[in-house]
């Protein structure tokens, strides 16, 4: 019987190892000025070193298996990781782990044809190219991808595309675009859609703008980490850049899902660490501020906030943990169910400790002097990207009622019909004593 809770020595040394080089060469990065933090090339040269290192220490791309380049680590200990990563926004990218790139190398991986893997996933995983996922709609329900309009008409040995999409992360920054587009429309969408390699620098793809979000309302087109707008004019594309080519016709729901579960449990992987960031920053205030005649740490309110936080980031730590080791022993598309519990409920978290921190902190907490409001603004997002709360929740409550059928009248637990069964399952007792 396997039920256990501790993480092998060896295996330990590398996180310890992680931790270390994360608050020593990793976090001094966020200090840089915010130009050179947005500038693409000064990031990557300044990153090399840091980046060769993760490699000399076989932890570079470490949610890949080894034949892909990757360290083949499986989602538990991808978990332990992750979270590790989480504290910084800089240091996925420092480990070969960053959203939208991880989730596109690895469905490239599944589904791309050997030409594909080769042109595409190669460079990818190589951190020489970037990619974005181009699939949400700004005219169609994004928590519906069955509604997509976006559509790719066949011409000989190419596709014709054209729509448009929003909220295609990276996209202003990306080489290529990985878009799910609609192929048949006479077909159901699960069977009728499709997903392609789009080059950036196709004829016809406009990337319109950079939406600027909560997170980054100042943001400018052409940085890294902006959400953009793209019109799909007539953009011709070879029939090779069909994602799996023949066999991949109609399989645009099934690679979706391929993609996105691992995806979002990454995603909650790392909120573990930017909620332990929270958390530390709200204690260390707790203990350090003094007011009406004791520090915050000794008021029952803020008490309070320390322990439910830390009792909410432990239920969504063993929640993502547990997910985490579904997918490695069922697969991803068997841990739908966990996989989307912890994309709800991880979320909240994240965004009910940062929010405490920040009251902690009072007018300090609002300020750009603290990491906090950009933490909590670019939470917020948390509960929308990657499907929001309510899909995941419908996902959940719909598997667990298949496991009800409904009585009639009475409910089950209704004394009169427990008082009946006694009766019956004790009868000859019952003899006895009346
Ligand atoms: C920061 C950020 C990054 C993103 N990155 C990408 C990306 O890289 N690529 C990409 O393709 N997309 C991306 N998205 C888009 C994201 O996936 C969609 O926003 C999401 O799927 C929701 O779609 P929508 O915005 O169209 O909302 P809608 O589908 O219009 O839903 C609006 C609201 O309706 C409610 N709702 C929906 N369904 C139900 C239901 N069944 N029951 C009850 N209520 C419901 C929910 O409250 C939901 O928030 C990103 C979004 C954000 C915010």
């Amino acid at each position: 019987m396997a039920w256990d809770f501790e993480t092998e020595p060896e295996f330990e040394a590398k996180l310890a190892w992680m931790r270390e080089f994360l608050a020593t060469e990793i976090m001094p990065l966020e200090g840089l000025p915010v130009e050179i933090q947005n500038d693409r090339n000064k990031m990557d040269e300044l990153t090399a070193p840091l980046k060769q290192q993760v490699r000399d220490r076989d932890l570079w791309a470490a949610h890949l298996p080894p034949e892909l380049g990757g360290g083949g680590f499986g989602q538990v200990k991808l978990g332990l990781m992750n979270e590790i990563l989480g504290r910084c926004g800089h240091a996925p990218r420092i480990f070969g782990a960053n959203a939208p790139d991880t989730g596109n190398a690895e469905l490239i991986s599944l589904g791309g044809t050997p030409e594909q893997k080769k042109k595409w996933m190669e460079p990818l995983l190589a951190g020489e190219m970037r990619s974005a996922f181009s699939m949400t709609e700004p005219d169609t329900a994004g928590s519906d991808p069955k509604l997509l309009k976006t559509n790719a008409v066949r011409d000989g040995e190419e596709w014709v595309i054209n729509g448009r999409k929003w909220f295609t992360s990276n996209g202003s920054v990306a080489d290529f675009l990985v878009s799910m587009v609609v192929t048949n429309p006479d077909v159901h969408p699960y069977q009728g859609s499709s997903m392609f390699i789009v080059p950036t620098d196709t004829a016809g793809l406009n990337v319109v703008r950079d939406v600027p979000v909560m997170s980054h309302p100042d943001h400018k087109t052409g940085e890294p980490g902006g959400h953009s707008e793209v019109i799909y004019d007539n953009v011709r594309i070879p029939h090779a850049n069909l994602v799996g080519g023949d066999e991949g016709i109609g399989q645009g729901f099934v690679l979706a899902q391929k993609r996105l579960g691992p995806g979002r449990i990454h995603h909650a992987m790392r909120w573990l660490g930017q909620s332990q960031r929270a958390f530390d920053m709200l204690c260390e205030r707790s203990v350090s501020r003094y007011t009406h005649g004791s520090y915050l740490a000794e008021k029952q309110m803020i008490q309070d906030w320390v322990a439910t936080s830390y009792a909410e980031m432990q239920a969504a730590r063993l929640l993502t943990l547990q997910a985490a080791w579904h997918m490695d022993k069922f697969g991803a598309s068997e841990s739908r169910v966990e996989i989307a519990i912890i994309k709800f409920y991880g979320a909240q978290v994240l965004y009910n400790v940062i929010d405490r921190a920040i009251q902690a902190h009072g007018a300090l907490g609002v300020s750009t002097d603290m990491p906090l409001e950009l933490m909590y603004r670019a939470a917020r997002a948390a509960r929308i990207y990657d499907g929001p709360d309510e899909v995941h929740k419908v996902t959940v409550a719909r598997k667990l009622l298949k496991n009800y059928s409904p009585v009639e009248d009475i409910p089950s637990e209704h004394r009169v019909n427990r008082e009946a069964a006694a009766k019956a399952k004790f009868a000859d007792m019952l003899d006895q004593y009346v």
